[in-house]
């Protein structure tokens, strides 16, 4: 997965590990773009299943699921260090606290602040999350308000050319 499709999706749409495209009727893998079609049956170790439900084995099957898929993003994606990222993993092996402590040598009260913390952070990103989404909500009413149907074609076409002429890393910016 790359930056530049990251922020394309929604939290829905990594939680799931799959896009689904209306026009083209087609589910598509957001770690590896393989799709199935919908109205289509696939036949899987022997039974028929629909396109959805084959995306979600093609996950399990290529990607080990999708909350490994994330947690096996570069660090410079995920944002986690070295030490949240162990304790997700054990986590997501269902260990106790205790577990947990002896497994990374440390004491079960730092375990716990380690989770405290987790928690603390979710918090955080929310607010951030909405707040990057409401000032791209606001921006666009602005754009909006102040264009007239001339300029807003302009503005449209600026936004196309600014789209494919710019680096990717930069395009993320001035999309929507
Ligand atoms: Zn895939």
């Amino acid at each position: 997965m790359k930056n530049e499709n990251l922020n394309e999706l929604r939290i829905k749409n990594l939680i799931d590990g799959y896009t689904f495209d209306k026009e083209k009727k087609q589910y598509r893998c957001i770690f590896c773009e393989e799709t199935y079609d919908e109205g289509y049956i696939y036949e899987y170790n022997g039974k028929m299943v629909s396109a959805e439900k084959r995306i979600l084995l093609h996950i399990e099957d290529e990607h080990n699921g999708v909350f490994f898929s994330l947690l096996g993003l570069e660090k410079d994606i995920t944002g986690l260090t070295d030490i949240q990222k162990k304790l997700l993993n054990l986590l997501a092996d269902k260990k106790t606290n205790k577990e947990i402590a002896e497994e990374m040598d440390i004491a079960v009260s730092t375990v716990r602040t380690h989770k405290f913390y987790l928690q603390k952070m979710k918090r955080q990103a929310k607010i951030f999350l909405a707040l990057m989404e409401t000032l791209k909500i606001e921006e666009h009413k602005e754009k909006n308000v102040n264009l007239e149907s001339e300029d807003k074609e302009q503005f449209e076409t600026d936004k196309m050319l600014s789209i494919n002429s710019l680096h990717p890393f930069f395009t993320q910016y001035n999309l929507k």
